[in-house]
């Protein structure tokens, strides 16, 4: 990162928006911004990413920084009329991270920087109270001496703990002046002794290596691995915010408080937040005394509460949707600290969605952007069974929904291991902290004896997507001997408990869950309209129906069956796009693929040939049945020959037994050489797909009579079927060819035969390089392509799926070679701007090539917005991820271009 002479690192409050947050970063944007609302924040500025991206590039803050901070200190120094650590009347700033997307893992705020031993002094006469000024300083060496120079933050905590003790007293409010004066002086020989300097007492360089250390913080582990986890690129950087200091510690006038202004669980509008008086910062979120709720505030300082519900009012309609905020009341004058668009459950996504559309805040194309695929996936995933018999120990509040039963463990390490060994657990702890992070990603739930909706475990469980019951008060949990005692029930380590984040309730064992409402809905056996429909499941349907609406892309099914079609139909599929006909030589029918495989003699083969045709004939009039009027893409054999014979070694030995007994079977021994002959060292790039058609006479032929004879038998009975016939692995335009000649005369014969005209398409897979490079020609004798991206992605990088992921890949994502597996986002840069080249070649060639994918992609969030930039047709997909797929093309089509879709 070079360094630009005239480019500005600084920014006051005053001078920000908004849409500044990749250089001032969500935090300092969001205060710029209510600063330009004429809301009451306190002065301060932000140092820009731009600064990061310098110092972590060189090592070294910008030359220009200094300077410029210096500037902007002053300006905030005549403003409030006090300077910075000043010894009479200090003026107090805190140094608060905030990098474009909150991210856990940087560095804490620290509060209270510019106090010393002189402007301690000061501060006491300037709020004329003592306590409050001890108080603040002892904050400030805890808090600097933990997070910028690395002192084990337990150290203060037992010595806190120790002053407590000494007094027999049990919250910190208690301990007075002198306690803390003492403890100041405790405070800043564990400082010395751990860091051998002495706490600094220059103002400016406590501000100037708190900014380093938030710099520096950008590259913790544990950013890293969030980072890692939320695909958010590596080199943003971090903005850093000084802010002039408020004081919610300077008695019972004053406190501190979150709020959302909406429930972030249900969507409901309301009054949602903890309030916690004569307090500081996380004081409220972290535990240390019982918070009231925010409703309370009303009656503690009705002035400060009317004033805030006006602010929630105006941050909704300004940013036009949920907020969470940060407030801090100092002596009866209320503070804005932070704003931000709040965290939410899936299920409040999408009831805010329309509420705020009802409330005409959006329209329905916004509406659409404020969820995601990922969220409808969430929602589909069933949940616990009303009826079942359950042993219910607890209950907390409902922080994160979804069903989660596991195993209990009390500690992230025992987390980690268990479920790298294959178990599921859930994570069981008094109340998380940023150190329980790799715990609560292993994890199949979380749950916490304390804390709110706004606690560290609740607002990060609630953006994993994973299931969270917190503040469950009546659980003791013991971390040392762990265990867990609920109302007399002991909960040991490896006990299963259930927990239902939706309802807060905590279960012994393990309860069996049921379908979600929304798949019940899908699958229609619940209807929107009903009056006991649930508004969950009628916020789904409004926004499936906008996305429906303005959608490009036609989703289709993945689908071999006629009850896979018809449940794919249910959930709005518009056809398949992807039969596979593999399924239909195995079971009770492979013998007679042993026997076509086996056949010596032509007679041999075609007797084989006919006995299979008849069945797979049935199988087509049922799937064209069920699709009846949409497009059905079968298929032809793809898989190599030996997969559909017995294995090898299992037949060795069978063989080999019989040797042994001289009990001679003609066909084993005939199997086993097929099988030798069959076998191959890299099956993938071996004898199959239209290689199998090409070498194995009237293999193909078959497949296509059966089509073309079920098509007629549907047509003849009044049906509609719209059968597309798929040729697999194709590498160059010859071979296809030959097939589609074979084909063409095959079905000119049934037509001729039945009197039927046909119209069946033609077309191949795309699914190697040179298929994609090639396309202009393919395109000369295929109707259609359809991009199997699976088989694309293994051939473009060289991986065999099966090896590559169990072997390497969870290397490759730790070191960010790539931040997702290929096979489950497609790699745009190399697989997809094949795909985008065969897109343009092929309408090149055939202006009316229809164009769809049918690998795994097709149901991915991701790769489904990239399908709909290149222009495709379709994309096609299981039939559960369907909603998925409809949700995403609908949000691709609405997006307005260079939108972050994040
Ligand atoms: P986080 O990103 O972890 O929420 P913040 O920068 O918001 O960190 O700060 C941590 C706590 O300190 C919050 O409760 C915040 O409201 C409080 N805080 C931050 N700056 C100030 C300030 N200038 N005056 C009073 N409280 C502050
Ligand atoms: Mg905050
Ligand atoms: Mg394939």
């Amino acid at each position: 990162m070079s360094e630009n002479k005239d480019q500005k690192f600084v920014y006051d409050f005053t001078e920000g928006n908004r849409d500044l947050k990749d250089l001032l970063g969500g935090k300092g944007a969001n205060l710029a911004e209510m600063t330009n609302l004429g809301l009451p924040v306190p002065p301060g500025f932000t140092i820009t990413t731009e600064a990061c991206k310098v110092y972590l590039g060189s090592g070294e803050e910008p030359a220009a920084l200094r300077d410029e901070v210096s500037a902007h200190l002053d300006a905030l120094e005549q403003r409030m009329g006090k300077k910075l650590g000043q010894a009479d009347n200090p003026l107090l700033v805190s140094v608060r991270s905030g990098a474009k997307f909150s991210m856990p893992g940087m560095m804490d705020t620290v509060l209270n920087i510019g106090l010393s031993d002189a402007s301690v002094e000061g501060l006491a006469k300037q709020a004329g109270d003592e306590r409050f000024a001890w108080d603040s300083y002892r904050r400030l060496i805890q808090m600097f001496g933990k997070t910028v120079l690395g002192v084990d933050g337990e150290l203060f905590e037992d010595a806190l703990e120790a002053a407590k003790h000494a007094k027999k007293v049990t919250v910190d409010t208690d301990l007075d002046a002198a306690d803390l004066k003492k403890l100041v002086k405790a405070f800043k020989k564990t400082v010395k002794t751990e860091t051998g300097r002495d706490f600094p007492q220059e103002p400016r360089e406590q501000m100037d290596l708190a900014v380093r250390a938030v710099f520096d913080s950008w590259n913790g582990d544990r950013a890293k691995l969030y980072r890692r986890q939320e695909r958010i690129p590596g080199d943003l950087g971090t903005a850093v915010n000084i802010c002039s200091m408020v004081f919610g510690n300077l008695g019972p006038d004053s406190g501190t408080g979150v709020a959302f202004t909406r429930d972030p669980a249900s969507g409901h509008q309301g009054v949602y937040g903890d309030y916690l008086q004569n307090a500081q910062g996380e004081d409220v979120v972290a535990g240390i005394r019982n918070t009231v709720a925010l409703a309370e505030l009303e009656r503690i300082d009705k002035k400060s509460y009317d004033q805030l519900m006006q602010i929630m009012e105006t941050l909704e309609t300004h940013y036009k949707d949920l907020c969470d905020i940060e407030f801090t009341i100092e002596r009866g004058q209320l503070w804005m600290l932070q704003t931000r668009v709040g965290k939410r459950t899936a299920g409040a996504a999408f009831r805010i969605a329309t509420q705020l559309v009802d409330q005409g805040l959006i329209d329905e194309a916004e509406a659409l952007q404020r969820v995601t695929g990922a969220q409808l996936a969430q929602l589909m995933f069933p949940r616990f069974d009303e009826n079942a018999k359950v042993e219910k120990i607890g209950r907390g509040i409902a922080a994160s929904p979804g069903a989660a039963v596991g195993k209990a463990v009390f500690d992230s390490y025992t987390a980690v291991k268990w479920s790298r060994s294959g178990e599921k657990v859930i994570l069981i702890r008094r109340e998380t902290n940023p150190d329980d992070l790799d715990g609560m990603i292993a994890a199949e739930g979380i749950l916490t004896s304390r804390g709110g909706k706004t606690s560290h475990a609740a607002v990060v469980a609630r953006g994993m997507g994973k299931t969270c019951v917190c503040g469950a008060e009546e659980l003791e949990v013991d971390t040392k001997r762990r265990r867990m005692t609920v109302n007399g029930t002991v909960v040991e380590e490896g006990d299963v408990v259930s927990i239902d984040g939706s309802t807060g309730k905590v279960y012994l064992g393990e309860v069996p869950v049921v379908p979600s409402p929304v798949v019940e809905y899908f699958e229609g056996r619940m209807h929107a309209g009903a009056d006991d429909a649930d508004e969950l499941v009628a916020a789904v349907h409004r926004i499936m129906a906008y996305a429906d609406r303005v959608r490009r892309l036609r989703v289709r099914a993945n689908a071999d069956n006629a009850e896979d079609a018809l449940r794919a139909r249910r959930f709005g599929a518009q056809g398949i796009g992807l039969c596979r006909t593999e399924h239909m030589f195995l079971g009770e029918r492979r013998e007679m693929v042993e026997k076509l495989i086996l056949a010596d003699t032509d007679e041999e083969r075609e007797e084989a040939l006919k006995a299979l045709l008849p069945l797979q004939k049935k199988d087509f009039v049922e799937l064209f049945e069920a699709m009846d009027g949409l497009p059905v893409t079968v298929r032809l054999l793809d898989p190599p020959l030996h997969e559909f014979l017995p294995d090898i070694t299992e037949l060795s030995v069978r063989v080999a037994l019989a040797e042994a007994r001289k009990d001679h079977n003609e066909n084993d021994l005939r199997l086993l050489q097929a099988v030798h002959r069959l076998h191959e060292q890299n099956p993938m790039l071996g004898l199959r797909g239209v290689r199998l058609g090409l070498v194995i006479p009237g293999l193909f032929t078959m497949q296509v009579r059966a089509i073309a004879e079920a098509a007629a038998e549907r047509k003849n009975a009044k049906g509609d079927p719209r059968a597309e016939i798929m040729i697999p692995l194709v590498g160059t335009v010859q071979e296809l060819e030959i097939v589609r000649e074979e084909a063409e005369e095959v079905i000119a014969e049934v037509e001729a035969r039945t009197g039927v005209e046909l119209k069946l398409a033609l077309g191949t897979m795309i699914e190697l390089p040179r298929a994609a490079l090639t396309a202009g020609q393919i395109a000369e004798a295929a109707e259609f392509f359809s991009f199997g991206t699976n088989d694309l992605t293994q051939t473009v990088w060289g991986f065999s799926r099966d090896d590559v992921e169990a072997s390497f890949f969870t290397a490759y994502l730790e070191k960010g070679i790539f931040g997702v597996s290929p096979f489950e986002t497609i790699d745009k840069d190399g697989v997809g701007s094949l795909v985008r080249n065969a897109v343009e070649a092929g309408r090149a060639t055939r202006p009316d090539l229809k164009l769809g994918v049918c690998g795994e992609h097709g149901g991915d969030p991701e790769s489904v917005h990239f399908f709909h930039e290149v222009g495709l047709d379709y994309v096609s997909c299981s039939p559960f991820r369907i909603p998925v797929a409809r949700l995403e093309a609908g949000r691709a089509a609405a997006q307005p271009s260079g939108s972050d879709s994040r």
